[in-house]
């Protein structure tokens, strides 16, 4: 999945998703890609999600509405997407977690971006005036 979350010079946020790569193509699957408040989330109030990784487990956890609601009640982006992560961990075990990925990346109404992943290896770029392309490390759990 390619995520893009974006904020205007007038402060509106938007995003987009694509579906996932061919292994997630099985028929009849629905990935979290398509379906609002899993695979893309824009509150234009609060901030705006995208995800990656296992769909099964971001739908589960509505995970990127969880994300913007993290920002909602004041966490900012990274901490936004490391509880909604834990989320996830919390439905699973810690080993069966550590099995599959799932990251988050988020925006909020400031600007300010970050982004969390069940494990390494997830990394994402932010391009704004100040900082152009910059590919960032995401943080991960385990
Ligand atoms: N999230 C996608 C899906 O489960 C997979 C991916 O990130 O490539 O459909």
């Amino acid at each position: 999945t390619i995520g893009m979350i974006a904020i205007d010079a007038a402060g509106n946020l938007s995003g987009s998703c694509t579906t996932s790569g061919m292994a997630f193509k099985m028929r009849g699957r629905v990935g979290d890609s398509p379906l609002i408040g899993s695979g893309l989330f824009v509150d234009n109030e609060i901030g705006a999600a995208v995800s990656t990784g296992l769909g099964e487990e971001v739908i589960k956890t509505a995970g990127t509405h969880t994300v913007v609601e993290y920002m909602r009640h004041g966490y900012p982006p990274e901490e936004a997407c490391k509880a909604a992560i834990q989320r996830v961990i919390k439905r699973n075990s810690i080993e069966k977690a550590k099995t599959f990925q799932v990251a988050y990346i988020a925006i909020n109404k400031q600007g300010i971006v970050g982004g969390y992943a069940i494990q390494k290896g997830f990394n994402y770029a932010v391009y704004s005036n100040e900082i152009n392309n910059k590919l960032i490390d995401s943080k991960y759990l385990y």
